[in-house]
């Protein structure tokens, strides 16, 4: 007698929050190009280097749900409710982000959404852009002869709250301001009103660790109209402290990367 045949049990899908790094492909972890290759689904952040999705396989889909170029983002809700959708058809979804996913990222709104909703939820670190910016210009961030500690600070909060920027200035420790390059004209008032001097230095980073890294240095009382003269824009990381002096002269520094590429391809 033949055993009665029973189906299958749904497989489970699940969501993985998974870091893509600055934008250099080869700065991503070994666990997150392991969780894309098994990726039915892919959601990215417009941060996100295109050469990354090379790794999902061919079949999967990928969606990007990013701002780009003037382009409106998707609301945030679409997108809650498409890794849901997705995640209940039993698939492997992806949600790729630039940097880090619990950085400023909304990875913890996310997986908290997620949760709510009974799928699981697993979270894959990646190198976030206040870490990989000053490396790149090489700033060694906690230089023990020149700062105590960092703090990783976002240039405008939700529904246009600021942090204090007066009570930052008070502790001495090196800022790296993320979204912050729109806000440079409020961020240095606030900061000479609790007291930094205004001939600390500034350097200033976009597009990290991609060939088309281009990065300024300054100091606190210039810094906006340093930015606003050498064209730089949004994404970008701003480093405020004394160890922004042990740079390596800013152009070098830059070309570097350009030079390493050189390297890589031959
Ligand atoms: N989760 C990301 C941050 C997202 S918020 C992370 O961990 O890096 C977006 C901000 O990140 C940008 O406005 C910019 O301040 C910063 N950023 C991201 N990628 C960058 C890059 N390649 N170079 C400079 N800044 C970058």
């Amino acid at each position: 007698v033949k055993k009665a045949q029973r189906p299958p049990a749904p497989r489970a899908g699940r969501v993985f929050l998974v870091g893509a790094g600055p934008g250099d492909p080869e700065l991503m972890t070994l666990k997150a190009v392991r969780v894309l290759q098994s990726a039915d689904v892919v959601l990215h952040d417009a941060l996100v280097n295109p050469e990354i999705l090379r790794w999902a396989p061919p079949g999967a889909r990928i969606v990007a749900v990013g701002k780009r170029g003037g382009c409106r983002s998707t609301p945030q809700k679409f997108i809650l409710r498409l890794l849901v959708a997705e995640a209940r058809k039993g698939h492997v979804v992806v949600r790729l982000k630039g940097g880090d996913p619990f950085v400023f990222g909304r990875g913890g709104e996310e997986r908290q959404y997620l949760h709510a909703a009974g799928i699981e939820v697993a979270v894959v670190n990646g190198i976030t852009a206040g870490i990989a910016g000053p490396t790149g210009l090489g700033v060694p961030l906690t230089d023990r002869g020149h700062a105590q500690g960092v703090i990783f600070v976002t240039g405008h909060g939700k529904d246009g709250g600021e942090p204090s920027w007066v009570s930052l200035a008070r502790t001495g420790l090196t800022l790296l301001i993320y979204m912050g390059v729109a806000r440079a004209p409020a961020i240095r008032a606030g900061l000479l009103d609790g007291g930094m001097p205004a001939d600390m230095p500034v350097a200033v980073v976009q597009n990290a660790t991609l060939p088309s890294a281009r990065a300024i240095r300054s100091s606190l009382g210039d810094f906006p109209e340093a930015i606003a003269a050498a064209g730089l824009g949004s994404p970008a990381i701003i480093v405020i402290g004394r160890v922004v002096d042990l740079a390596m002269a800013l152009p070098q520094a830059v070309s570097a990367t350009a030079a390493d590429r050189r390297i890589r391809r031959n």
